[in-house]
């Protein structure tokens, strides 16, 4: 039985194609975790569906190991990027990753430093993703495993990839699913 057109509020239209895309964004992002591209890649996110996103990440996150970065980490993070500390509170969370050359836990820094190393970033645009001010981002893992990293301390690269990092210095800043 067809419903009357009558019926139906503006409202509810607006709020239904909404819905529709929302849904149809996490669908694609849970089609690319059951059958994950060859390259780990990184998608800008609507800020509206930034919450929803991350539970839909979370609720398939199992078994990486992580760590929360502490205080000096994160201030040593900002002095690089030149974010004042006030503005970089976090919490971040960082692969638990050792440099098997001189024992560094490495950091979002080590990551950060060695993109800019290799002129794949400037480390403006990177405080941009990391405070949030450049919209939200998630990095989808593919079977290349992640990234690797080269430690700021002693140059060696990551015995392995970087398979997560995140920032919440608002909702889903940037994450990896
Ligand atoms: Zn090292």
């Amino acid at each position: 039985m067809a419903a009357s057109p009558r019926l139906t509020p503006l409202v509810g239209i607006t709020h239904r194609r909404h819905w529709d895309a929302r849904s149809a964004v996490i669908e694609e992002l849970e089609a690319l975790l059951d059958d994950r591209p060859e390259e780990t890649r990184t998608y800008q996110v609507d800020p509206s569906i930034a919450v929803e996103m991350l539970e839909a990440i979370r609720s398939v996150d199992s078994g990486r190991k992580v760590r929360k970065m502490d205080a000096p980490e994160v201030a040593e993070l900002a002095r690089y990027l030149s974010v004042p500390i006030e503005e970089f509170q976090g919490p971040f969370t960082v692969s638990d990753i050792g440099c098997s050359g001189c024992g560094r836990r490495l950091t979002i820094l080590d990551l950060a430093k060695t993109a800019v190393d290799h002129g794949l970033h400037s480390t403006a645009a990177m405080a941009a993703v990391l405070t949030g001010k450049a919209g939200r981002w998630v990095t989808v893992r593919g079977k290349d495993g992640g990234r690797y990293a080269n430690c700021s301390a002693c140059g060696r690269q990551s015995d392995v990839p970087f398979d997560s990092y995140t920032s919440d210095v608002c909702p889903l800043a940037y994450a990896w699913a």
